[in-house]
């Protein structure tokens, strides 16, 4: 089969030539239901890019943490919704992150954009650059997680010159907080209805609600899974996670693959299934996955014996349901979760106390050996917070390992030399006091 448009960039036909291939491997009848899954939405999601291009629908950009649920209220077969960071997350899963990510984060240098900026967002504004996403009709942004990202957004209104809304998100969720961003959703409604002539439709968006909150109890009940002993399902799954809760809110896309990951690991469960061979030593990643190059992750549970069960971008909870029954529920529940159950939003725009709170959180929980800290090179409020995780891990009697990289671009850290780092660390700190016990 040819998608539309693959001839024009390559970049996505790669991407979709590999998802053919991985496809044949994991067939439908595979155990192996997380990547069955995710090949299938993502092949669904490029497919969806190029017809809208060819179909000529609306494009609307907008930046990761805009909620997908929301923008389900539209009529999609009108508009698209775009998100920036796509394509270097779907390199990341399915293509060549060391080829097309490391070439896309030194187009965004090359026209102006700081070293220092998060890749998430100089890959993202490589990729307008270098013309390879659909050009956009209109904006709308939100204030987070980072200021990287609102360098990223400054930078597409600026070079895009389309009609932009960027709402301003706080830093904390109190009732005030929620329905001041809940306002400011009827502002956008508003705005794209104008600026596209199409219509939102709440009836739309009651649907939408209900399927995103199918998705989050499913994607909870398989985060309570996770915390087995010994681990069962491997960790390269968690990392997927975020980037499917992101981009598939409020689509049945994103709640058949939360059921497929819980039912796999459920049935890992069940025929006794180990992530490791012999002892584990369990760890929480707690920051960005290590995209550049996801078989890293089954380097860590051969060769290292070390189980991740839980990380910062698999740790979403049932918490914060959208009550679907009223309009002011939906948008009120729909802020509530863009603040508190949004990967990087939750742990590192308010107070420091969040991020800590989750570390403990789940340390406990998943019965944590020791901590990792991933320090992703642009996430420079992270960095700023590492120090009071430092003490409260030693608090905790917990050993952290700290090390610098860059969760999309291969060349900052090699991924050798983070394995020496973690087997050094494993085997000269933690097992030595974990036997000490
Ligand atoms: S990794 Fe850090 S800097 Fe990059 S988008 Fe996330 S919060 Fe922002």
């Amino acid at each position: 089969m040819t998608i539309l448009g693959r001839e024009r960039w390559p970049i996505w036909e790669e991407a979709y030539e590999s998802i053919e291939i991985l496809q044949d491997i994991f067939s439908e009848e595979s155990e192996d239901r997380t990547h069955t899954a995710v090949l299938k939405i993502y092949r669904d999601y490029i497919d969806n890019v190029f017809s809208a291009i060819d179909k000529g629908k609306k494009i609307i950009y907008g930046n990761f943490a805009v909620p997908g649920t929301l923008m389900r209220g539209f009529d999609t077969e009108k508009i698209f919704w775009y998100q920036l960071e796509a394509l270097p997350v779907i390199q990341s899963l399915v293509g060549e992150p060391g080829v097309w990510n490391a070439k896309l984060a030194d187009a965004a240098e090359a026209s102006g954009i700081a070293p220092e900026i998060c890749s998430v967002d100089r890959i993202a504004h490589g990729s307008y650059v270098e013309g390879i996403v659909p050009m956009p009709d209109v904006g709308f942004y939100l204030t987070t997680p980072c200021d990287s990202q609102t360098c990223l957004v400054n930078n597409m209104v600026a070079l895009t010159k389309k009609p932009t809304i960027v709402i301003d998100m706080p830093y904390s969720a109190e009732p005030e907080q929620i329905r001041y961003v809940a306002r400011q959703f009827r502002d956008v409604i508003a705005f794209l209805e104008d600026a596209l002539s199409v219509e939102f439709d709440f009836d739309r968006l009651r649907r939408a609600c209900e399927i995103y909150n199918e998705m989050i109890e499913t994607v909870a009940d398989w985060a309570e899974l996770r915390r087995v002993v010994p681990a069962s399902q491997p960790c390269e799954t968690l990392s997927i996670m975020a980037a499917v809760v992101t981009v598939f809110s409020g689509h049945q896309n994103g709640v058949d693959y939360a059921r497929a990951t819980f039912q796999e690991h459920k049935e890992f469960i069940e025929k006794g299934y180990k992530a490791v061979e012999g002892d584990e030593v369990r760890a929480i990643w707690y920051g960005d996955p290590f995209w550049s190059d996801l078989n890293f992750y089954n380097w860590l549970e051969k060769e290292c014996k070390v189980t991740v069960p839980m990380d910062m971008f698999g740790f979403f909870t049932a918490q914060y349901l959208i009550d679907a029954t009223t309009e002011e529920g939906m948008l009120e529940g729909i802020a509530y979760n863009a603040l508190r159950n949004f990967p990087m939003t939750k742990q590192l725009l308010g107070s420091a106390e969040d991020y800590l709170s989750d570390y403990r959180t789940l340390c406990r929980l998943y019965q944590a050996d020791f901590g990792i800290i991933p320090g992703h090179l642009g996430c420079t409020h992270a960095w700023g917070v590492s120090g009071l995780v430092r003490e409260e891990s030693e608090r905790l009697g917990i050993p952290l390992l700290e090390f610098e990289f860059d969760m999309l671009d291969p060349r900052i850290t090699p991924r050798d030399d983070v394995e020496i780092l973690i087997k050094n660390y494993v085997n000269d700190i933690v097992v030595p006091f974990k036997n000490s016990w």
